[in-house]
């Protein structure tokens, strides 16, 4: 008998040395972002004061193939290309027809997706001149990814971490903090507009859209800072797609092509980096194969948002973005997934979902601890809360294949491991989740105050 291949290893030789870019092949690019002051559309000069220029042009570029930087890809090989595993025996607890794949990104230093961007990011920061960045974290992944990054190109680094997250997970900051970074729980007393947010309500646990307003207001006061966004904007999901590009060549290896396509859904970078590179091969060469973000229940913006013109942060001090958004007012349940209680989404994830390339689907915590557990103890690693969510969605395909006897190829991306989540599964194992539901007018009531433009 043949032996049965579970770890599709690609050479360091065939990592990808050139990023794809979906906007040469999107039917419809995203309306584009407008200046909170004037609302009329930004130009580059409006970005500067917070962004190198290398980014602001990958920003808004439609070439279709955009080069890796030597010194980036040096530093990718750290860690890069990551594994895509054969779930077989997942597979078999499930007794599924069904192939399931995953790629697994907790192999990065930072134990996350993020520092594929990070990584680019503080290096175009570098070679512009800037001293140090000014970002948000939520959960604590993207402060850490930064923090690494920015210690390897010898930029300092401030973090605002939404405080909730601060309090819960506290050895997230202690990495931070090992790699130099400056950390504030926020809403901080360190700008104006955490400030006025403690003035109003002390005990504000913080909210991503909340810490971002914190971290643009620090850049664009001083001119040595640059702002660093973990997720949503077009070019981090740019860096994202070497998830997606490196899963191809995998599969090809072992002759195989997904059917189904899955990524959790936070601000999109981890399911567009992964579901992009074929999407392009749905939208050129008419593939056939569904992409599913898979997002928390708690913080619907793909499946109960609305497409809208929004702010990106709590103050209005981002331009508006064209997006699925649950109103920047919105403040998520505090849900262990921290990474995916964001109010907007991607403009990239959010056109394509809206011209039906990508489809959506909701989970509730109950349901993606469960399936991690049982992912755990089959495939043996711990997925991070926010990357659970994926793994559920993942399984819900998988049996609708036993149902339907149907032997589907599903690939999904395991953004994170969850061993810094440990409280998190302790809760679980001690029945003290919660699912929240929320109501429809609840959601209503947020979107009521969407800018008019
Ligand atoms: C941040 C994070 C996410 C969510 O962010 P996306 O931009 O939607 O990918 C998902 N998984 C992990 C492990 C994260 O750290």
């Amino acid at each position: 008998m043949s032996k049965q291949i579970t770890k599709i290893l690609l050479n360091e030789s065939e990592m990808p040395t050139r990023w794809y870019n979906i906007q040469a092949d999107m039917p419809n690019l995203p309306k584009p972002p407008l200046h909170p002051g004037t609302r009329k559309p930004i130009g580059p000069q409006d970005l500067s004061a917070i962004f190198p220029d290398e980014l602001i042009k990958q920003e808004v570029s439609q070439e279709r193939w955009i080069d890796i930087p030597e010194e980036v890809q040096e530093i990718y090989r750290l860690w890069r290309p990551s594994p895509l595993y054969r779930a077989r025996r997942l597979e078999k607890a499930l007794d599924t027809p069904a192939r399931i794949y995953y790629k697994y990104e907790g192999v990065s230093p930072a134990g996350s997706h993020k520092l594929n961007t990070a990584v680019p990011q503080a290096y175009y920061n570098k070679m512009q001149g800037i001293k140090r960045l000014a970002t948000e974290t939520g959960a604590g992944q993207w402060g850490i990814a930064l923090s690494q990054a920015c210690t390897f190109f010898g930029l300092a680094c401030t973090v605002y971490m939404v405080k909730i997250s601060y309090q819960q997970k506290p050895y997230r900051r202690t990495v931070m903090n090992i790699f130099g970074s400056e950390v504030f729980a926020s809403p901080s007393n360190q700008t104006e507009c955490g400030r006025k947010i403690l003035e109003q309500d002390p005990g504000n646990p913080g909210s991503l859209g909340i810490a971002i307003s914190e971290a643009v207001e620090d850049a664009a006061l001083h001119p040595d800072t640059n702002y660093a966004l973990g997720s949503v904007l077009n070019h981090v999901i740019l860096h994202q797609t070497v998830i997606g590009l490196e899963a191809k060549e995998q599969m090809a290896k072992v002759n195989d092509y997904p059917d189904i396509v899955i990524g959790c859904c936070g601000g999109g970078s981890n399911f567009a980096g992964t579901a992009f590179p074929f999407a392009h091969d749905k939208l050129v060469d008419g593939k056939n194969v569904r992409l599913i973000a898979a997002e928390p229940s708690a913080c619907p913006t793909l499946t109960k948002g609305k497409l809208s013109y929004d702010f990106g942060d709590v103050s209005g001090l981002t331009p508006l973005l064209y997006m699925y958004t649950l109103g920047k007012d919105f403040m998520p349940p505090g849900i262990h997934a921290g990474g995916l209680r964001y109010h907007g989404d991607s403009p990239l994830v959010s056109q394509l979902v809206h011209d039906g390339i990508i489809e959506a689907k909701a989970f509730g915590q109950t349901a993606i601890f469960n399936a991690a557990t049982l992912f755990a103890k089959n495939e043996g690693i711990i997925p991070a809360p926010e990357s659970a969510h994926a793994v559920c969605c993942a399984i819900e395909e998988a049996l609708i294949c036993k149902e339907a006897g149907e032997a589907k190829t599903i690939l999904f991306t395991l953004s994170g491991h969850g061993l810094l989540d440990l409280p998190s599964y302790e809760k679980f194992l001690d029945n003290k989740i919660q699912d929240y539901n929320l109501s429809d007018e609840e959601i209503t009531k947020y979107l009521k105050n969407l800018p008019q433009v």
